[in-house]
């Protein structure tokens, strides 16, 4: 599983970095940005929430 956030959409709301930190950070520009390349199987339930928890939907499928 590879997801990505459209920066443009991205409103920095953090909730994605919040329900799941270990994948999803802060850039400078204060978007987030997806930091797992491919998201360890055992972060896909929570990786799959924050993307779900995202309001603009700024999270999508890579690839
Ligand atoms: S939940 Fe969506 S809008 Fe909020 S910081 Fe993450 S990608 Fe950006």
């Amino acid at each position: 599983m590879k997801l990505k956030v459209e920066k443009e959409t991205c409103i920095g709301c953090g909730m994605c970095t919040g329900i799941c930190p270990s994948c999803f950070a802060f850039d400078d520009d204060s978007k987030a940005e997806v930091t797992c390349p491919e998201i360890p199987a055992d972060l896909e339930e929570s990786a799959e929430e924050a993307k779900n928890s995202c309001p603009v939907q700024a999270i999508v499928d890579a690839e």
